[in-house]
């Protein structure tokens, strides 16, 4: 098990949300799926990095802060011979580079180089440590996860690893002997305390309530469900995913949260959220069962 697991990033989920609810541009669209596969690459790369042999502790997505600079490592593997840190890319189709500049094959824009993101990351890291009172190694990694990614003209670095040598950089990162010394177990630690959640909605389309579709979607394939023929259960339309309607409330409350984390829940709050779909007295007995009331009369809200 990881160090420190990945979740999966709060602006990714809210967009998540916003996709079924409202309508992306085409850009904004673009950006959502951009994330996606982003995420899923580095979940990718987690199932790799769980396999490792060697004594080893593994810190999946760190997000720190510097002399009031933020930065944000993919994964960060300590091991005996010093540290990793990973900047893991799911890019797809060609990609060039012309000097010291990286280049979409497709739109032969000059995309953000992740040589540049890793050295960013690499150099605050460096900062970090020794306000700590550490000096320990750090190399820096790319890694391609896509086996439809190609590079062209790639600088001869053994620091960029395209999804043919995976396999053997792992491998060799595997076979690392020794134990991890006292004072790496140290810094992990100091570490993980150090992570902030990035809670951040930076690149999020403008959304209000009164703009997003109410209603109740499925957790298995998104759609909305209009018609509620049983009691304890829902059923979706279209996949049949069967959901105990208590959880279905717990999702709406979750969801609404999520997306409006400074506004009351109250039951009026999640009859309006589901568009009326789910019964009042559903909502108030879960509400009551589930969370905790303050307040009295129509304005108890739950938290
Ligand atoms: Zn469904």
């Amino acid at each position: 098990m990881a160090f420190k697991e990945r979740t999966k990033p709060k602006r990714l989920r809210v967009m998540e949300l916003l996709s079924r609810r409202m309508n992306l541009s085409r850009d904004e669209r673009n950006k959502f799926l951009y994330w996606v596969k982003g995420y899923k690459g580095e979940i990718q790369f987690d199932v790799l990095t769980q396999k490792l042999k060697c004594d080893c502790l593994i810190l999946n997505d760190l997000f720190l802060k510097v002399n009031g600079k933020q930065f944000q490592i993919d994964t960060l593997i300590i091991t005996a011979k010093g540290i990793y840190i990973y900047e893991v890319k799911n890019f797809e189709g060609t990609y060039y580079y012309e000097g010291t500049k990286m280049y979409s094959g497709r739109s032969r824009k000059e995309v953000y180089d992740p040589l540049d993101q890793v050295k960013h990351a690499s150099t605050l890291l460096r900062q970090l440590m020794q306000q700590m009172g550490y000096s320990l190694s750090i190399k820096t990694v790319i890694v391609f996860m896509n086996q439809d990614f190609a590079l062209y003209q790639a600088p001869m670095l053994e620091e960029l690893i395209l999804p043919g040598a995976l396999k053997a950089h792992l491998a060799e990162v595997s076979e690392i002997s020794g134990q991890l010394s006292q004072t790496q177990r140290k810094f992990a630690e100091e570490i993980k305390a150090l992570h902030i959640e990035d809670v951040s909605l930076r690149e999020v389309p403008y959304y209000e309530e009164s703009s997003l579709k109410k209603g109740v979607i499925c957790c298995e394939c998104g759609t909305f469900i209009e018609e509620y023929t049983q009691s304890l259960y829902s059923v979706c339309p279209i996949c049949h995913h069967k959901e105990r309607i208590r959880d279905t409330v717990i999702r709406q409350f979750e969801e609404y949260k999520l997306l409006f984390p400074d506004q009351k829940i109250t039951k009026a709050v999640l009859l309006k959220w589901s568009d009326g779909r789910l019964s009042a007295n559903r909502i108030a007995y879960t509400l009551k069962q589930t969370y905790r009331a303050v307040g009295t009369g129509r304005w108890r809200y739950y938290e």
